[in-house]
């Protein structure tokens, strides 16, 4: 049951009509104070429509993704009750709620892409599919008892420092909030990201990105244009190709793909994982220490050209033919954009239904394509696979700092933050993921609850010393940036020769941590509070 504001005076009269403990349970469900008091005359009523309407928590949350339910845990299990997490959906679940297009599955094995705090001795798969991940994020938020305080469909519009109160301002679709400390976790791909080509506007065919499929469309004997071949399409272009008359791929650069290591876990796996946990806990390490010595060859671009070779194999393996071959050759060095897995997106792409285009687009005209080869393509539908915004942090627009500036007003388009997760002049803000925050080896939820943890140790410490507001000196975070721009230098993602989404507009990788994992998370893990002012 959901209260509209317009809807207060009825409401009331419905709470005065109910008693007791149904009344308190009504209370709790609306998600209002439970210290709501018997109310009746109309100023009264006037009274409660402004405590609806500005609400107070002591940490709002935003985003309901691996980063807002971990922190939501941990804070719990913290004894910090006191949080609200807004979300602009109507389920929890982040990109596994929002990306359910055919072939989606994660590309870190499941034992490792999870939360460590909650194991899951159930993964079907090494890689599990999205609806799984998606089960496994609910189930946690169940578990939990999270969900009484999930605010849905509250989509945050602004969030404002208010300076003479000490708290977040943050203004939702669906009213006011006020809060002692904000926690951004509305995560690094939740907004696609569109292509502009001529004449698009004028397509009367079906159009779509990737993480908002339209399962409505029939995708049986159609023709499809299909523009991107990212970590997306690999995935979805093998799982419709089989159906489709003819798919047209768009391709501006080819990924380096290398071969996807899937197999089913057996019940009786299972059942060692739920019986003897340590077992699952030992697989766990086994991944991650095996993504950290790969991660190696990532700020070691001599020893990435020695991994190569076996993607190359790969490519001649899947691809026989010489042309096809040769335009789904990379041109810069492995790793610099993100690797990609997968045994069946390339015999894809040699099955006689599939058409690959290099030269790019001219124009969208009404039911067709036109590439720069000149040649139109008649088509029913083009799906992007085009990515998402990442390193322009779209959220950062929305966040107002101490001196009246948006986050990205501050960034001038290259995120930076002390820890990847506080940023001078933003008291009390949390980016969980934040700048230099992402791996391109291993799994951002290591990274997230990394974060979780700084988070907690910071808000332990204001707890502990009667701190209301703490935010990073810009001398520490200057020289916190600096450390991870140094460490950057001379890795794969820098010199490997290639323009990619870990780039921020100026150039500068803001997107990836540069070091081992596990020096973020013992970094993170302390909370010096001489790198911050306090009040
Ligand atoms: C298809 C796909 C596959 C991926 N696979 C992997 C993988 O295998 N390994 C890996 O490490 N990473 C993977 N990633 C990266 C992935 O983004 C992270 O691993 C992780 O899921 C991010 O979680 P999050 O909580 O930070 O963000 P999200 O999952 O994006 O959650 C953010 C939430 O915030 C909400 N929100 C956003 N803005 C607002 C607003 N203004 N108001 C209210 N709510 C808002 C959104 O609705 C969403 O629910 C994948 C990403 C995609 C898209």
């Amino acid at each position: 049951m959901r209260a509209s504001f317009f809807d207060a005076r009825r409401l009331i009269e419905y709470l005065s009509s109910v008693q007791g403990e149904q009344r308190q349970k009504l209370v709790e469900e609306l998600g209002f104070h439970a210290t709501l008091i018997f109310v009746q005359s109309d100023l009264v009523a006037l009274l409660f429509l402004v405590s609806v309407t500005m609400q107070n928590v002591q940490i709002a949350i935003i985003g309901s993704g691996f980063g807002g339910i971990g922190a939501a845990i941990r804070l719990k299990q913290e004894g910090f009750e006191d949080f609200m997490i807004f979300e602009r959906a109507d389920e929890v679940g982040g990109v596994w709620r929002d990306n359910t297009y055919p072939g989606c599955a994660c590309d870190v094995q499941s034992h490792l892409y999870s939360l460590s705090f909650v194991p899951n001795p159930d993964w079907t798969h090494s890689f599990s599919p999205q609806a799984e991940i998606w089960d496994y994020l609910r189930k946690c938020a169940r578990d939990y008892k999270l969900l009484p305080h999930v605010r849905f469909g509250h989509m945050v519009t602004e969030a404002v420092w208010e300076n003479d109160q000490q708290r977040w301002r943050i203004e939702t679709s669906k009213g006011t909030f006020m809060a002692s400390l904000l926690i951004s976790a509305a995560g690094s791909f939740s907004e696609p990201k569109l292509p502009q080509f001529r004449g698009l506007e004028t397509f009367k065919g079906k159009m779509f990105h990737s993480s908002r499929w339209d399962h409505q469309f029939e995708i049986k004997r159609s023709r499809i244009a299909v523009i991107g071949t990212g970590a997306s399409a690999i995935q979805f272009v093998p799982a419709i190709q089989p159906q489709v008359e003819k798919l047209y791929l768009f391709q501006r650069t080819p990924p380096w793909i290398v071969r996807r290591h899937d197999r089913p876990f057996a019940q009786l796996e299972r059942k060692l994982f739920r019986r003897f946990p340590v077992v699952q806990l030992l697989m766990r390490a086994g991944i991650y220490s095996f993504r950290e010595v790969l991660g190696f060859a990532f700020r070691h671009p001599w020893a990435m050209k020695l991994l190569q070779p076996l993607a190359r194999r790969h490519l001649k393996r899947s691809v026989a033919d010489p042309v096809l071959r040769a335009k789904l050759t990379p041109n810069y060095l492995m790793g610099c954009k993100r690797i990609l897995i997968s045994n069946d997106y390339l015999p894809a792409l040699t099955q006689p239904n599939v058409e690959l285009i290099t030269d790019g687009i001219a124009e969208v005209r009404q039911h067709s394509v036109v590439g720069n080869d000149g040649v139109e393509r008649a088509v029913d539908a083009i799906i992007f696979g085009t990515g998402f915004h990442v390193s322009d942090f779209p959220f950062a627009g929305r966040v107002r700092g101490r001196a009246g500036r948006t986050l990205s007003e501050v960034w001038a388009g290259s995120p930076k933050a002390l820890a990847g997760t506080t940023v001078a002049g933003f008291p009390n803000l949390f980016l969980i993921p934040g700048p230099n925050t992402g791996l391109g080896h291993s799994s951002v939820v290591y990274m997230l609850e990394a974060q979780i943890e700084h988070v907690l140790t910071a808000l332990v410490y204001m707890r502990r010393n009667g701190v209301a507001a703490i935010e990073p000196r810009s001398e520490a975070q200057e020289a916190y940036v600096a450390r991870v721009d140094k460490s950057m230098r001379g890795t794969v993602w820098t010199s490997g020769g290639c323009l990619s989404w870990y780039l921020d507009t100026t150039g500068r990788n803001s997107t990836l941590w540069p070091t081992p994992s596990w020096r973020f998370r013992r970094r993170v893990a302390r909370f010096a509070p001489r790198e911050y002012v306090m009040e």
